[in-house]
């Protein structure tokens, strides 16, 4: 199907693609982040003529300028989705509409063009149906990576008059190593994430470029997660390298930090306060410090604590360590709670427990 359209999109099907068999056994143990589809879509950029050149090809390298302004000036947003495979051989998005909502707030931020909603879904919808023989069947899924760049060669700063918006896939297993079903958590005094009035609510690559350094220390310190207090006073949990956290107290409500524009509002976080909210919980979205955090896993008013996000689901936080020493909450191994949760959530977007609100697209 050289050179044919598919809506707006020109398609041209590579002529490398892995073979079936090759393919099935790259997906017995996809890992995370390293493996990718055969194919990618592109849409062009230029000021004064707006999004053009739209085309699903062969996954190839860009050639890009050296003065390129996103390698000077990281001028650059991306989101993470997944589709799965459902029971009956049908694909399913969760939320994708919401992707498309954060990917124009974050190209707002950052003062690049937005991508029309529409035009994001469709580019998500070519690249999955191209590459659908990617999706890994039962626990896995495959992982969705729309970005837009600057390409301008060009060295003032300013923003860029020319983007190039990507869309690539990679079949993903468990986002932590031996899908551990607890996991431990640094807690970084030294380095903060984002600051009022900076760019924490986007999804921009120098939000985790600059978290990088914070995340070698948790590795360092034996942890999975680095997780990041508020820069102004060093003391508000906000979220972590990759996730939001929530915090299950012993009557059962719920806690979470407040959107106030320097974590990421992800759309995980979102539904679990919807889901938590229907199951009869009290969510509050409001600050919780630090010292609160370690009196309240001592005292047993904390039960349980937990992370999300697209990539690793609901996933339980065991212990936090600080250069004050560590602590546990509950037994260490997560709880009920977290467990419901995540069994509501996974069930919703695999299609095995009833969709509450039209979230799941086939
Ligand atoms: N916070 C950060 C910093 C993230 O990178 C992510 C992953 N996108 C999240 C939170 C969770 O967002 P979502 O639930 O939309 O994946």
């Amino acid at each position: 199907m050289d050179g044919q359209h598919s809506s707006r999109f020109t398609v041209t099907r590579s002529s490398k693609t892995v073979a079936a068999n090759e393919r099935a056994a790259l997906l017995e143990d996809p890992g995370f982040g390293r493996l990718f589809t055969d194919h990618m879509v592109t849409i062009r950029y230029t000021e004064g003529k707006g999004w053009h050149s739209h085309s699903v090809g062969p996954r190839e390298p860009f050639q890009i300028d050296p003065a390129c302004a996103v390698l000077h000036y990281a001028q650059e947003i991306f989101e993470g989705m997944k589709a799965y495979r459902l029971a009956d051989g049908s694909i399913a998005m969760f939320r994708p509409e919401e992707n498309a909502r954060r990917f124009a707030q974050s190209a707002e931020r950052l003062a690049m063009p937005e991508i029309p909603e529409d035009l994001f879904l469709e580019a998500v919808a070519e690249l999955v149906k191209i590459d659908a023989d990617w999706i890994p069947s039962g626990e896995g899924s495959l992982y969705l990576r729309p970005f837009l760049f600057a390409s301008e060669a060009f060295l003032g700063v300013r923003p860029s008059k020319e983007y190039i918006f990507c869309v690539i896939a990679s079949p993903a297993g468990a986002y932590f190593k031996g899908g551990k079903k607890a996991v431990t958590l640094w807690v970084s005094e030294h380095y903060t994430r984002a600051a009022r009035g900076g760019t924490g609510a986007a999804k921009c690559g120098g939000n985790y470029a600059a978290s990088l350094v914070a995340q070698k220390e948790a590795t360092e310190q034996g942890c999975d997660q680095v997780v990041f207090l508020d820069a102004a006073e060093n003391k508000w949990v906000e979220e972590l390298g990759g996730m939001n956290v929530f915090f299950v107290m012993e009557d059962g409500s719920i806690v979470t930090p407040p959107l106030t524009g320097t974590i990421l509002p992800g759309i995980t976080r979102n539904s679990i306060i919807t889901l938590a909210r229907a199951k009869g919980h009290d969510v509050r979205e409001e600050p919780y410090s630090f010292a609160q955090w370690r009196a309240d896993a001592a005292s047993g008013a904390l039960r349980e604590a937990f992370a999300c996000g697209t990539a690793a689901v609901v996933t339980a936080i065991g212990t936090v360590r600080s250069k004050d020493g560590d602590f546990t909450i509950g037994n260490g191994d997560g709880g009920l709670v977290t467990e419901s949760l995540r069994g509501e959530l996974t069930g919703i977007q695999r299609g095995t427990v009833a969709d509450p609100a039209g979230w799941v697209h086939i």
